[in-house]
């Protein structure tokens, strides 16, 4: 078999065969005169084909049988549409039951596209197309179950058809598996098949636009959702967006409007307060709100429509004070006097001092813990942590830390195992606070989150969200298609909420067995999310949108195994691709005579099974691998990096990484037990 072959045209006419034997080094195999006028394009590494535009059929020039320059060695196809356009080669990703890879000519004539493939035969595609665009397949473990895909675009129309067709042993068969049509003459296009992101076309404009077009969402997103509803959406410029007990609170692009709304049976504005200097820190308890400024101003207002100012004093340095809400009192932290205070939510409000710690603590490393109304907080040698019991108000309680100060930390969040310290470099470690005291490197983290016992990390240099359960001492992995630009936990913290920003898209993960329950396009997503009970506030087009998570219990295999679903396509189905299983096929008819070539469309009941068959089979491999290791799994077939324990002869070991692309699901199982063993 030749390796590589390269084909040179010479001035004189002559054409050369040549077989790359190493690198830089040509032997010239075949030498062939042209023949006048004749195109020729290289169909695979053993086939060239030789035709003339306008001529109906075409010479197939087999290179293995050509002992050497005969005219016999030359196959002649005939009764094929005409040559009107040139011809073009595309690889399929079906593979011939050699195993060898595949190719197709694909060529225009008046009202047909031509698909000459390498098994000898051709079939036509009716239709107005005229350019044949580039088209990239990602497929995974799911390739083999499709054929191949042709991408078409008619300038005139604007209309872009996607086409998958298919040969077996043979016999071939198409269908039109998706089509665009755009409202804007498109000078050039491409087409990108996924598994997760179904059909995605590229298109630039006359007009110098540049378009992307998500084709799967565009014919399977039904104008109302089932699962997930809209409940209302609220025109602001907003740039921050936090939930706050029953409130939400935004603040506009001055950030000296802050506004607060509640829902109840409906998003509701109960207040709306604008300040002279920007917002730099506000808080809630109960029915006040505190609010701190940049000139120094701490002002504290009744919630109300009226938004009456109960207390205020100029005398804060609003850079190193911090302010938390424990029960019912707001907690003031002023990390150069080193004094604490509390304001008591009565009927007057005064300022209280409740002692001076005994450390210095200009960083103001703050944090509380509601459950347990306790704030912590840490000196800035980290050699001491404070901690403050609500309930009883008067004992400021030290702990010696042992922590050492090599490590810069930029935060310190309280969890119930202890305290998750955000350090620079994106690290987040768990200190533990029980008496083992120790310290647990937990990764790096892009954004990070932590609920009750939970907490969860993004690490973009692999696009995996890791999830830590720190009471039942778990770790799972999530892997996200794309990006994750923020993030955050459901309140009971099963759910987790992935924004990817290039994709417009809100993902739902299942923590316990790391499924993507849900993926919802939504435009212009800002980088802000936040739950509250059932309810999801996102920011889209600088307007706020609350979304309600409907509870839904049937397990992903349950949808597709029994319960027949009139649900929407994009929401049944993780993998977006199989949103188009269903189109029907045509198949072409495997006539002996190949130029009474019929077309009879095929009904879906008739045709073989062996699609949905092996794609509950793969998917059936994956949900029970989801069973066994839990508490996440990475629910991508593409492994980026497999982890070794390698022992070197002088005995030390070293952890090893290796890239690693796994084709197949048996492969994947592999890998779970290799990990099991190794880690
Ligand atoms: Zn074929
Ligand atoms: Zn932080
Ligand atoms: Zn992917
Ligand atoms: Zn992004």
């Amino acid at each position: 078999m030749i390796e590589s072959l390269v084909k040179v045209t010479l001035e004189t006419d002559v054409i050369c065969y040549l077989h790359t034997k190493q690198p830089e080094s040509y032997e010239i195999i075949k030498k062939l005169k042209k023949k006048s006028e004749n195109e020729g394009i290289l169909l695979n590494d053993t086939t060239d084909v030789h035709y003339d535009i306008g001529q109906s059929f075409a010479y197939l020039y087999h290179l293995k049988n050509a002992e050497d320059f005969q005219n016999d060695s030359f196959r002649r196809i005939d009764d094929l549409p005409s040559f009107s356009s040139r011809c073009h080669r595309v690889a399929c990703h079906q593979e011939l039951s050699t195993g060898k890879a595949d190719a197709a000519l694909v060529w225009f004539d008046v009202g047909t596209a031509v698909v000459l493939h390498s098994c000898g035969k051709h079939f036509c595609i009716p239709g107005d197309y005229g350019i044949l665009c580039e088209t990239e397949v990602t497929l995974y473990d799911f390739s083999r179950i499709f054929g191949n895909f042709l991408c078409f675009l008619n300038r005139h129309t604007s209309k872009i058809s996607i086409f998958e067709w298919r040969c077996d042993e043979g016999s071939h068969r198409y269908r039109l598996f998706a089509y665009l049509q755009v409202d804007h003459e498109i000078s050039l296009c491409v087409c990108h098949v996924d598994l997760y992101f179904g059909i995605t076309v590229y298109c630039t404009l006359d007009n110098g636009e540049f378009r992307k077009y998500s084709v799967t969402m565009m014919s399977y997103l039904p104008g109302q959702s089932i699962i997930l509803k809209q409940d209302k959406k609220l025109i602001q410029s907003i740039i921050d967006l936090q939930i706050h007990g029953d409130f939400i609170v935004t603040l506009d692009e001055t950030k000296k409007n802050l506004k607060l709304y509640r829902f109840l049976n409906h998003l509701s504005l109960v207040m709306d307060i604008c300040v002279f200097n920007v917002v730099t820190q506000y808080c809630i308890v109960s029915s006040h709100l505190l609010i701190i400024e940049s000139n120094g101003t701490l002002s504290i207002y009744e919630i109300s429509a009226f938004s009456e100012l109960k207390f205020e004093t100029t005398q804060v340095q609003h850079d190193v004070v911090k302010v938390h809400a424990v029960k019912s009192s707001f907690l003031i932290v002023n990390g150069t006097t080193r004094e604490l205070f509390s304001i008591e939510n009565k009927r007057s409000l005064k300022l209280k001092k409740i002692g001076t710690l005994r450390f210095e603590c200009r960083s103001v490393l703050t944090t509380v813990m509601p459950a347990q109304s306790k704030l912590f907080i840490l000196s800035d040698d980290y050699s001491t942590l404070a901690i403050w019991h609500a309930n009883k108000t008067y004992m400021i309680q030290y702990v010696s830390t042992l922590l050492d100060s090599s490590v810069l930390i930029n935060n310190i969040h309280a969890v119930s195992a202890g305290i998750v310290l955000h350090c620079h470099d994106q690290q987040i470690f768990l200190w533990k606070l029980d008496d083992s005291n120790t310290r647990t490197f937990l990764g790096r983290a892009r954004h990070f989150q932590t609920k009750n016992n939970r907490i969860v990390l993004y690490d973009g240099s692999v696009n995996k969200l890791i999830v830590y359960d720190t009471t039942q001492m778990l770790r799972g992995t999530i892997q996200v298609p794309n990006c994750c630009d923020a993030l955050c936990f459901s309140e009971d913290t099963e759910y987790l909420f992935v924004i990817d920003r290039e994709e417009s898209m809100l993902l739902m993960y299942q923590v316990n067995n790391g499924k993507c329950l849900e993926k919802l396009f939504i435009e212009n997503l800002s980088a802000q999310i936040q739950t509250m009970d059932d309810r999801l506030v996102l920011l889209s087009n600088d307007e706020m949108l609350l979304i309600s998570i409907a509870k839904q219990h049937t397990s992903y295999v349950e949808k597709n195994d029994h319960v027949p679903s009139n649900g929407c396509a994009l929401f049944e189905e993780q993998y977006w691709i199989c949103c188009h299983k269903k189109r029907p096929w045509v198949r072409i008819s495997t006539d002996n005579d190949s130029s009474n070539i019929s077309t009879t469309l095929a009904s879906s009941s008739d045709l073989p099974l062996t699609f949905d068959n092996d794609y509950l089979n793969i998917l059936n491999e994956l949900n029970k691998l989801a069973d066994v290791h839990l508490p996440c799994v990475d629910g991508h077939p593409y492994v980026d990096f497999v982890k070794k324990l390698r022992t070197m002869s002088d005995g030390t070991q070293i952890l090893i990484y290796t890239p690693c692309r796994l084709k197949t699901i048996f492969q994947r199982l592999l890998y779970f037990d290799f990990i099991d063993q190794d880690i």
